[in-house]
């Protein structure tokens, strides 16, 4: 069975958040289930495409409305990533050195769909099943169906994830001219509320499409950004797959990352020996429990939260804790931090900016994580600190509900808090930091925690099992 993921993100050569890490492992695990997986994504002018092989082994050109765009496809030499990967290059158009937030998004999304089709066409590559991730390359459904260009591709299905419904990847019609000419009777597929919607296009047009965890699917269907009521008219070919991860790569006894590996037997000593040297950086105390929060600085997040959050820890209750915060984003929020961390020097450390092994510090570092989501499609972060150790302090809303259990239940491993409010997160932090003060308790729970099995092999399975069932 021959897969191809298309997504903008991919571990390692592009991250921003859980997608790259979705598509930098899956791929992988369905080659060990047998299945023929790539990945193709866009070249970025970055450390990975700077210091490896690439063999050139295509080019094209096509019109992307009166622009000729030229093509270059660069397939990674070496398997490093343990399956193919191939890049899409085109100047000015995908050459750039961050994935997200230029003023031509849709020009550069609409060029790498384009280029994606023109290539397998050229080269007679025919896969069973396209995987789109998320709404940058979500127009390819419909312009395997109703492009003229690619007819030949109408019977080949597609599989279409949603990561994140919350961006949708909006133009304005005045785009509609950069598409490869299409069936234009079929204009209302790519339409939603006046615009083209290239999410709602990927919902219309695709054989099945799924979500990050099954928790998300139903809220989908209440809240989806305007988007609602089509994903629950779609509901039938609805599916939800829970992330796995890495464990080869997210392991605390393998990783070279952190300070001091640890399994299962050693968690207590290797846990404090990575809690001190990140302290000693940092300059907080070793002593006291130690919080940590990770990710993008965005209200979906609840980062908004998390100067008030610390403020009504450290400053009203005075808790005797410590706390480490890793993230960027919002500037408010960041300001808002700024101002909160000169409040607490002493106890509080914040790291603005994105730092990949950092993270896998912190991971194994901290007591506990904190995630006052107010939108999680899945959310890895808790699975990578269950994998860890550390207890995840959550509030309990799509895939953070499905993955943690709170401690009040029976075999429960972590903190399940209800809103994305200050008071709850709250609470919830004072309920862990009860767990984190008794060693034995603690103990116990990083036990229960470390035998969870979270890794990608159950969820591959899934994919497949929907894959087959789609190519029947
Ligand atoms: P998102 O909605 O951002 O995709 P996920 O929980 O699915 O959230 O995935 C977040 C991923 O990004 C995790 O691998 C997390 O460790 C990583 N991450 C987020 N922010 C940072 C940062 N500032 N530095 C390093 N890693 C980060």
């Amino acid at each position: 069975m021959k897969v191809i993921h298309l997504s903008v993100e991919c571990f390692p050569v592009a991250k921003v958040g859980g997608l790259a890490d979705v598509l930098g492992a899956l791929p992988k695990y369905q080659r060990k289930l047998g299945v023929d997986a790539s990945v193709v994504m866009p070249w970025y002018n970055r450390k990975f495409t700077q210091e490896n092989k690439f063999d050139h082994i295509a080019y094209g050109a096509f019109y992307q409305g009166s622009e000729l765009l030229h093509y270059e496809i660069l397939k990674e030499a070496n398997d490093l990533l343990g399956f193919p990967l191939y890049l899409i290059r085109i100047p000015g158009k995908l050459d750039r050195e961050e994935v997200y937030c230029y003023p031509d998004e849709s020009e550069q999304w609409l060029s790498f769909q384009h280029a994606f089709l023109h290539w397998l066409k050229a080269d007679g590559i025919q896969p069973d099943l396209i995987n789109c991730h998320d709404h940058h390359v979500g127009l390819v459904p419909f312009l395997l169906k109703y492009s003229y260009e690619f007819q030949q591709f109408s019977h080949v299905k597609t599989l279409f994830t949603v990561h994140n419904g919350q961006y949708q990847g909006w133009m304005n019609w005045s785009k509609g001219i950069l598409l490869p000419s299409f069936d234009s009777w079929q204009w209302g597929l790519l339409d939603w509320d006046g615009v083209i919607n290239p999410m709602a296009a990927a919902v219309k047009c695709c054989d099945a499409f799924s979500t990050v965890s099954e928790g998300y699917l139903k809220e989908l269907f209440i809240e989806a950004n305007g988007l609602q009521s089509l994903f629950s008219s779609e509901s039938q070919k609805g599916y939800g797959i829970v992330n796995g991860i890495d464990t080869d790569y997210w392991n605390p006894q393998l990783d070279t990352l952190i300070d001091s590996n640890y399994n299962l037997n050693t968690v207590e000593k290797g846990k404090s020996q990575n809690k001190k040297s990140l302290c000693e950086q940092y300059k907080l105390d070793p002593s006291l429990p130690l919080m940590s929060f990770i990710g993008r600085f965005a209200i979906e997040k609840g980062a908004d939260l998390l100067a008030e959050i610390i403020d009504q820890l450290l400053g009203n209750i005075k808790s005797k804790m410590s706390i480490f915060i890793l993230g960027s984003g919002d500037q408010d929020i960041q300001d808002a931090l700024q101002q909160i961390l000169e409040k607490y020097p002493k106890q509080l450390a914040v790291y603005f900016g994105y730092n990949e092994s950092l993270a896998h510090q912190v991971y194994a570092a901290t007591d506990l994580l904190l995630m006052p989501s107010r939108v999680e499609p899945c959310g890895l972060n808790q699975l990578y600190a269950l994998q860890y150790g550390t207890i995840p302090v959550v509030r309990g809303i799509g895939g953070l509900k499905d993955t943690v259990i709170d401690v009040q239940e029976t075999g429960g491993y972590g903190i399940v808090f209800p809103e994305a409010h200050v008071e709850d997160a709250v609470q919830g932090v004072i309920r862990t930091l009860e767990i984190v003060n008794q060693v034995d308790l603690l103990s116990e729970i990083r036990q229960r925690e470390m035998h969870l099995d979270f890794s990608w092999n159950k969820s591959a399975q899934k994919y497949l099992d929907l894959y087959t069932k789609l190519l029947k």
